[in-house]
C-alpha cells in the first residue's frame, strides 16, 4: 500500500510539470511524511515482540536476525520461534536489578512457564536457579545439566516417586505444600532435608481467577488466617528430617500491581514474628513469581526492575535480619521471546456477520484462551508493515467452536497462504500443548544471530502411535 502512494505520486509529478510550484512541493513532502508513518515497522520497539525483532526490507517479520518466511520454509508451520538473545537479556535484566541492591538473592526460572532442554541450560548458563512442579520437570533439568542443589520443588501434591527422586538427585530444597506431604517427605528421608512452606497469604491479586493462588480458597499451600501456616511450621519442626529454613508465597500470575506483594511480605513478616522463627529456620523468603507481560500493544506491565526494586525494598523494611530474597518468574522470563508461526488456511467471510481466518493450529498449540479468555495480536508475518485493514476471527483447526486464538484481530488483508505470527506465546504455550484431534505438536525454534535452529522437534504422526503396545 505505501508502496502505491510513493509511486502515484511519483509518476503524477514526473508527467504533470508542475515540479517547482511551492504548494505542490509541501503538498508533496507532507505525502512523503504520510508515506514514512504508514511504514513505520509495528514490531521494532514493539513491547509484544521479542527483543531486537523487526520488519525487513523484503517487509517481512525478522525474530532473532531470522526472516520468518525462511523459517515457514524450513521448519514448516505451525512453530514456537524465540529469539535466543531476548531470553538471556530478561534473565540478566533480573539479575542486574538485584545486583543493585546486593549480592544475596537467588532468581529462580519457573520452568512450568517452557519447561524446554535448551531453555533450562541457557538459563542455567546465565546463573539462574530452577524451580519445577513435577518429577518429569525435575527429570528434563536434570538431564539438561542444571545444578539439582539449585532446584527448588513445587507442587501440592508430589508423589512418593517424585519425592523419592528429588532426593535421590539431592535437589537444594522442596517447599512443602500440604501436612500430608510433610509425613510422606519425612518418612522418606535419612538425612536432614532444606524444605521452605509455601504460605497462602490471603491476598488476591487482581488477575484472572484461574491463575489466582494467594487467596485463602486455595489448593496450594497452607493459610494464614485459618491458621494451618503457623500449624504447619510446628508440623515441620516436629519432623526428624525436614529442615525449616524459609517460607514461600506465590499469590498468581500476570500481575500488573505491585501491591499485592508488598502486603504479601508483610503477611509473611507477621507470621514469621508470631511463629517466632529464628535466623536459622529462616534464611530463605521466596515471593514467588507472577509479574506480568505485554500481550497487546495496550498492556503496560511494570518493569522487572521495579518488580524486583518492591519486592528487595519490602523485604528490608519487614525484616531483621533480612533473609535472602527468593523470586521465581516464569511467563517474564520467556513470555515474549517466543512468538508462534501459523500458516493461514482458509478465509471464510460470513458476510454482515464475521470473517475468519483458519490457521493450522490452534488450541493444541496455545490453550490460553480457551482456558482464561487471554488476550492476544496477530500480524501477517510476510506483509508485516502492511497496513491492517480487516477485522478478523482468528480460529484454529480443532473440532471445537472454543478454538478461536484471537477475537476481533486487525490484519492486512489476509490471504489463504499468508503466514500469520501471534506474539507473546513464549510462557505456557509449548508447555500446555497437546494432541487434541491428533495434533502433532510444533517445533521450538532458536533464533539468534540470523542463525535458527531446532531445540525441540516437530511430533510426529510416528509419535502419536509410539506409546501403543
Ligand atoms: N511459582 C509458582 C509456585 C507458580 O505456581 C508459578 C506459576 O504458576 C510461578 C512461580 C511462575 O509464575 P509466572 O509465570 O507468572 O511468573
Amino acid at each position: 500500500m505505501e508502496v502505491c502512494v510513493g509511486s502515484n505520486l511519483g509518476s503524477r509529478s514526473s508527467h504533470g510539470g508542475d515540479n517547482d510550484r511551492p504548494d505542490e512541493r509541501r503538498r508533496r513532502q507532507l505525502v512523503r511524511l504520510m508515506d514514512a508513518e504508514t511504514r513505520t515497522d509495528p514490531v521494532q520497539g514493539s513491547a509484544v515482540y521479542p527483543l531486537g525483532s523487526r520488519v525487513n526490507e523484503r517487509g517481512h517479520l525478522e525474530i532473532g536476525a531470522c526472516d520468518v518466511t525462511e523459517l515457514a520454509a524450513e521448519f514448516g508451520t505451525p512453530a514456537y520461534v524465540y529469539a535466543e538473545d531476548d531470553l538471556r537479556a530478561r534473565a540478566r535484566e533480573y539479575l542486574d536489578a538485584f545486583r543493585a541492591h546486593g549480592d544475596d538473592f537467588e532468581v529462580i526460572y519457573a520452568s512450568k512457564a517452557a519447561p524446554v532442554s535448551a531453555i533450562y541450560r541457557l538459563f542455567a548458563d546465565e546463573g539462574l536457579a530452577i524451580d519445577v512442579a513435577s518429577g518429569g520437570e525435575l527429570q528434563m533439568a536434570i538431564r539438561a545439566g542444571c545444578d539439582p542443589a539449585r532446584i527448588y520443588v513445587h507442587g501440592n501434591n508430589k508423589t512418593a516417586a517424585e519425592l523419592e527422586l528429588a532426593i535421590q538427585s539431592g535437589v537444594g530444597h522442596v517447599i512443602v505444600d500440604s501436612f500430608d506431604e510433610i509425613q510422606r517427605l519425612d518418612a522418606l528421608l535419612s538425612e536432614p532435608l532444606d524444605v521452605l512452606i509455601r504460605v497462602t497469604p490471603g491476598i488476591r491479586a487482581d488477575t484472572h481467577s484461574y491463575i489466582q493462588t494467594g487467596q485463602l480458597d486455595s489448593k496450594f499451600g497452607f493459610g494464614l488466617d485459618d491458621g494451618l501456616a503457623a500449624r504447619a511450621i510446628d508440623a515441620v519442626r516436629a519432623t526428624p528430617n525436614l529442615r525449616l529454613v524459609g517460607l514461600h508465597a506465590h499469590i498468581g500470575s500476570q500481575i500488573f500491581e505491585l501491591e499485592p506483594y508488598v502486603k504479601t511480605i508483610e503477611a509473611l513478616g507477621a507470621l514469621a514474628a508470631e511463629a517466632g522463627l529464628g535466623a536459622e529456620e529462616f534464611r530463605l523468603l521466596n515471593v514467588g513469581g507472577g509479574l506480568g507481560i505485554a500481550y497487546t500493544a495496550g498492556d503496560e506491565p511494570p518493569s522487572i526492575r521495579s518488580y524486583v526494586d518492591v519486592k528487595v525494598e519490602g523485604v528490608r523494611r519487614v525484616f531483621d535480619p533480612v533473609p535472602r530474597i527468593l523470586v521465581e518468574p516464569g511467563r517474564s522470563l520467556v513470555g515474549n521471546a517466543g512468538v508462534t508461526l501459523y500458516e493461514v488456511g482458509t478465509v471464510k467471510e460470513i458476510p454482515g456477520v464475521r470473517t475468519y481466518v483458519a490457521v493450522d493450529g490452534g488450541m493444541s498449540d496455545n490453550l490460553r484462551p480457551m482456558l482464561y479468555g487471554a488476550r492476544y495480536e496477530a500480524l501477517i508475518a510476510n506483509r508485516a508493515a502492511g497496513i491492517p485493514d480487516t477485522r478478523v476471527t482468528i480460529a484454529g483447526m480443532h473440532c471445537e467452536s472454543s478454538d478461536v486464538l484471537v477475537r476481533d484481530a486487525e490484519l492486512a488483508s489476509p490471504r489463504v497462504g499468508d503466514l500469520l505470527v501471534t506474539p507473546a506465546t513464549g510462557a505456557y504455550g509449548h508447555s500446555m500443548a497437546n494432541n487434541y484431534n491428533g495434533m502433532t505438536r510444533p517445533p521450538v525454534i532458536f533464533c539468534k544471530d540470523g542463525d535458527a535452529r531446532v531445540v525441540v522437534r516437530r511430533e510426529t504422526w510416528e509419535d502419536l502411535v509410539s506409546r501403543d503396545v
